[in-house]
């Protein structure tokens, strides 16, 4: 029930938000709530709000205001940040967050929301799809209908927050991210894969990574990506790198965030999936099967001591896994 109000990510606030990091996952369009998302309630642009359109408007962004106010105080605040906007857009009617999409060219999948509250702001977004981004309000001091819904979001956030995320683990090549992506999608949640994540997060795909970087480097980048998916998702499905939670302090991240399922999955079967894929660096090697084979014994005793369930997934269709785990 409460689930339509989830955003997809939190932050404590609009200016820690790495848009690097969504441009990379191919958004395009910026939609602003204003009000306590960019400035303290009825404040004019700031600097900080100045330069954060112009950081955006460089990365490529096109981004609109959407703002229940009237147009005078919306006028206000874009003169110097010379946005798209949309004044009255009556939040969290659909209406004004289709304009906006009109404004900035974008569709659904381009397009992501940032705003301070969940009952317009962030209803609003999910009902269309949106990638959601709700930030803690600015300045405590607010009107007194906006004080009322505060308590009332708090219970929703609560519930939200006490929302265990699904994380996936298991040698490449048992399902973990086609399986993650369809279970979440079905219960409409987000989908994170943790090396989609990183290579978002550097604009660098993971074997150049390990190329030019090493791997020491690259898993120490999966801690700190797990530290930070710990604190801006709930209620997330989360697949993760094959080699990740072989580290004792991820495999600890991991148990603290939420179930962990054990995807497993046999050699011939994992060399059959991978058959004709280059990407995988641990597999550049003369035997492939001898490799996978002695992986997989490696890692089996680590894999069932990180989770808390472990599925086989051999004959079984990504479509069966997910009817399982839903
Ligand atoms: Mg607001």
């Amino acid at each position: 029930m409460l689930q339509r109000f989830y955003p997809d990510y939190i932050y404590n606030s609009t200016y820690e938000i790495d848009f690097h990091y969504y441009y990379n996952t191919g958004i395009r369009g910026i939609i602003f709530d204003i009000d306590n998302t960019l400035v303290p309630h009825g404040a004019d642009a700031d600097e900080r709000a100045i330069v954060l359109f112009e950081k955006l408007r460089q990365i490529g962004f096109s981004t609109c205001l959407l703002s229940n106010n009237k147009e005078p105080r919306v006028l206000r605040f874009n003169q110097l940040i010379q946005s798209e906007y949309i004044y009255k857009a009556g939040k969290p009617g659909q209406k004004g967050y289709q304009r906006a999409m009109e404004c900035m060219g974008t569709s659904i999948e381009q397009t992501m929301f940032v705003g301070d509250q969940l009952f317009t702001d962030v209803w609003g977004a999910k009902k269309l799809g949106i990638t959601c981004v709700l930030v803690r309000p600015i300045h405590p001091k607010e009107e007194i209908q906006i004080v009322l819904k505060r308590y009332l979001e708090r219970i929703v956030l609560r519930s939200y927050c006490k929302k265990k995320d699904t994380i996936l683990i298991g040698f490449m090549g048992t399902g973990k991210s086609t399986i993650g992506k369809l279970l979440a999608q079905q219960q409409h949640r987000l989908f994170i894969d943790t090396d989609a994540y990183i290579e978002a997060k550097e604009g660098c795909s993971i074997s150049d990574i390990f190329e030019q970087k090493g791997e020491d480097y690259f898993r120490s980048l999966e801690t700190k990506v797990l530290g930070e998916l710990n604190r801006v998702t709930h209620n997330a499905v989360i697949a993760t790198g094959g080699g990740l939670p072989l580290r004792r302090e991820n495999a600890e991240l991991l148990s603290g965030m939420g179930e962990v399922i054990y995807l497993q999955t046999s050699a011939d079967t994992i060399l059959e999936r991978l058959k004709g894929d280059t990407t995988r660096p641990l597999l550049n090697t003369e035997n492939p099967r001898e490799r996978i084979e002695q992986l997989l014994l490696e890692r089996d005793e680590k894999y069932m001591a990180a989770s808390q369930k472990k599925l086989v997934t051999d004959g079984f269709s990504a479509e069966e896994i997910v009817a399982i785990l839903d």
